[in-house]
């Protein structure tokens, strides 16, 4: 038996009280279907409202099965709509994107009603609504009084005792309006069916009792005799909790049933991962950014250099060389590293101030770039093509003569062109403003060209005269490939300073006077040898060579030995003790650096060097990524919540159904955070997908998973499943910012 007892309810607008129920008194019991009716405003709702637990009172008792549930807290009140109260209202509070069948089965899921027996019991109802036919239709194409019988389906499944009905029939036609009361009055045979209604004659023959308020006062309670059995005893539902895979099945369901929110919602997330990948990858690709451009040791600290050297400083065999090459992230192996550290200049005339104007330029392997790095042009197919920093000097298809720093040095003043290039591409250029160094980015075969030169300057070289090692030796050694191998062209003045050190002109009067001293008896009488020391190999392995001499070379200013390009590699290269791989950067280089150790080399990577005074500059750095990485989260956090609410929040009429069904807030949160986290889940695999693709590719698109490893994918996806799980619960506060009722009147 429900009962209400001097039931008082007050409503406060402004400073005024409106008496909305005035000393209520009454008493229900199952089998009666009871028409409250009353001229609009007289406090039906009210009293509908107050009766189901969806309202409180201020004066009075309420009791059911004898129990007093005045004081009942919000939660209890809860409880008690569960057990005993199912509601049909106007608007037909269905759900427009399930079908007929799922709205019904929706209400036997959330109670954990058996899932075996679930299908059948909602055809039933189904059945038992007259709805049969329209079962697989979506709820949106159903028309108002078929939407009515959904609802009253549903409020059955709930098989409670009692089914309250809110103008039910308010917005039907006669014949539907008809039709629904007909089927509530069949239900109320076991249950109590409490109808609002301000249209009393239309229920009158349905009706088995009359209630009419006016002004919040009951002023007729008329029973009209129907023939009917009561039952003073309502038997509650007992709810078993819904099971677990039940709410995933739901969420699951949510998602599908409305797949163009679902589709937006999907992609606004997948934004969200592109963005967090971008400004997680970002602060990787940071982290892994050099500090300097040289060492103290290495004029060149590129981050693609790592040197290598073997442990027993023996020489490398070709072998393993090779090996060196099959590394995963080497482009490419630079046999001599020196060459990395020779410098280059490039001489322009400046018109303006009439003089030439020295540039420097430091060499780089164009291996280490790729194609995307450059700003225009393309990377160097042959030994003569290059790249060049952007330093606004030149552009594509331009040639650049560069000469070796010694070289100039030798031939002061002069315009050089000992080596000339053409410029194929442009790329970004990085310029130490203490030390300023351009960049040419060479072809590995123009670098084994180049390196040449950087033996040659590294190397300690005398001239061995019958044994005797001629310490007077500077001249350089140049090529001249019109030579013959080990045949050795001199510069005849040479000699004459030789043949006059050696006492083949015994009184010397001046310098000119040495001049005059005959160079050829002493080639001939003499045999010639050349040593070379090299700064690795401390072997003193001497070279003879033939000498020649003729008195005037056409072709160079300077003194010097000229021997062909064979032979200068027999003198200066014939072993190599230090080469260097070539990576694309200190990510990469990190990577090689532990194989060659693991390999048992010898690793030094100038890029990587660390001082005492980088650490400041380090901390530094990793706070300002951290500082960057968090703010960009938190902006694309806010971004994709407050997009993703709009979806939200017009899904949450069907919510707050749930909610009105007996679903607890705790299992639509759990909805609400399982259908965020599908759709995130979807979202990572799909943009991992395509960003993995794109790694493949030569893209403008940054390749940022490269600097991914396992453990930052874990973080990627613990920080993406937290921020959408804070996400959902504050969509969960926005669905359930007021109270049901008041909710679902709103909506
Ligand atoms: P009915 O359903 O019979 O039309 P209601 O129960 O909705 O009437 O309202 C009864 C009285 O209480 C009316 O005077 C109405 O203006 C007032 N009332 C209803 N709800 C509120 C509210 N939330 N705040 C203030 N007054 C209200
Ligand atoms: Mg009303």
């Amino acid at each position: 038996m429900l009962k209400l007892e001097n039931i008082s309810k007050y409503y406060y607008s402004g400073k005024n009280v409106v008496m909305a129920l005035r000393k209520i008194n009454l008493e229900f019991k199952t089998g009666e279907f009871v028409a409250i009716t009353g001229e609009s405003g007289s406090g039906k709702s009210t009293l509908l409202n107050v009766l189901s637990g969806l309202d409180t009172y201020e004066d009075g008792k309420m009791s059911v099965n004898g129990q007093d549930i005045s004081h009942y807290t919000v939660n209890e009140l809860e409880t008690y709509r569960k057990q005993y109260i199912a509601f049909v209202f106007q608007d037909y509070n269905i759900i427009d994107s399930y079908t007929v069948l799922q709205n019904v089965e929706i209400a036997l899921t959330i109670q954990g009603y058996d899932p075996k027996n679930r299908k059948q019991r909602a055809i039933e109802l189904i059945d038992l609504v007259g709805l049969d036919s329209k079962m697989n239709q979506k709820a949106s194409k159903l028309s108002g009084g078929e939407k009515q019988r959904t609802v009253i389906a549903r409020a059955l499944a709930k098989d409670c005792p009692v089914i309250v009905c809110d103008e039910p029939t308010g917005n039907l036609d006669t014949e539907s309006s008809k039709n629904i009361l007909k089927l509530l009055h069949e239900i109320s045979s076991d249950k109590l069916v409490i109808v609002v209604t301000h249209n009393y004659a239309e229920i009158h023959e349905f009706a088995t009792r009359k209630i009419r308020l006016y002004d919040g006062e009951i002023v007729e309670d008329q029973f009209i005799e129907k023939n009917r059995r009561m039952n003073d005893e309502f038997s509650s539902v007992k709810f078993i909790k819904t099971r677990p895979l039940d709410i995933l099945k739901i969420s699951w369901n949510n998602i599908i049933s409305v797949p163009k929110k679902s589709f937006f919602t999907l992609l606004i997330i997948s934004f969200m991962i592109v963005a967090f990948i971008f400004a997680f990858g970002y602060t990787l690709k940071e982290r892994n950014t050099s500090l300097r451009t040289e060492t103290y040791y290495f004029e060149n600290a590129n981050p693609s250099r790592v040197i290598v050297t073997k442990r027993d400083n023996t020489p490398f065999t070709d072998a393993e060389l090779e090996k060196l090459g099959e590394i995963e992230y080497v482009r490419s192996v630079v046999e001599h590293d020196t060459v990395f550290d020779s410098v280059y200049t490039n001489v322009i005339y400046n018109q303006e101030y009439d003089m030439d104007e020295f540039f420097d330029y430091k060499v780089l392997a164009a291996s280490s770039l790729n194609e995307f790095d450059l700003i225009s042009g393309r990377l160097p197919n042959n030994e003569y093509e290059v790249v060049i920093g952007n330093n606004g000097f030149y552009v594509v298809d331009d040639f650049i003569s560069i000469s070796n720093r010694e070289f100039i040095k030798t031939i002061q003043g002069a315009l050089t062109d000992q080596y000339t290039f053409k410029i194929v591409g442009i790329v970004e250029q990085t310029i130490d403003i203490e030390n300023v160094k351009h960049e040419l980015y060479f072809h590995d075969d123009a670098l084994d060209t180049l390196h040449n030169n950087a033996i040659y300057e590294n190397s300690q070289k005398f001239l061995v005269i019958d044994d005797f090692a001629y310490y007077g030796l500077t001249q350089d050694v140049r090529i001249d490939n019109t030579l013959g191998d080990m045949e050795v062209l001199a510069y005849d003045m040479m000699f004459f300073d030789m043949c006059r050190d050696f006492g083949y002109k015994a009184e010397i009067i001046d310098d000119f006077d040495a001049g005059l001293c005959p160079s050829a008896p002493f080639i001939e009488a003499h045999t010639f040898s050349i040593d070379v020391y090299t700064r690795f190999g401390n072997t003193y392995d001497p070279v003879s060579i033939e000498l020649d001499s003729v008195p005037i070379y056409p072709h160079i200013f300077g003194q010097g030995l000229y021997v062909n390009i064979n032979t200068f590699n027999t003198i200066f290269e014939d072993a190599i003790y230090q080469p260097s791989v070539v990576v694309y950067d200190m990510f990469e280089a990190n990577k090689v650096k532990a194989e060659l150790e693991e390999m048992g080399y010898n690793v030094f990577y100038p890029s990587g060097v660390i001082n005492e005074d980088d650490a400041m500059q380090i901390i530094i750095r990793n706070l300002q990524l951290s500082l960057t990485l968090g703010l960009s989260l938190v902006v694309v956090y806010f971004v994709g919540y407050f997009v993703i609410r709009n979806v939200v929040v017009s899904k949450r009429k069907d919510y707050l159904i749930y909610r009105s069904i007996g679903a607890s807030k705790r299992i639509i949160n759990q909805v609400v955070i399982f259908e965020t986290l599908y759709l995130s889940f979807v979202a990572f695999i799909i943009v991992m997908s395509l960003l993995s693709i794109n790694e493949r590719f030569d893209t403008p698109i940054p390749r940022l998973l490269r600097y991914f490893s396992v453990g930052s994918y874990i973080s990627l996806l613990f920080i993406i499943l937290i921020l959408m799980i804070l996400m959902a619960r504050n969509f969960n506060k926005t669905i359930f910012g007021k109270s049901v009722i008041s909710s679902l009147k709103a909506e």
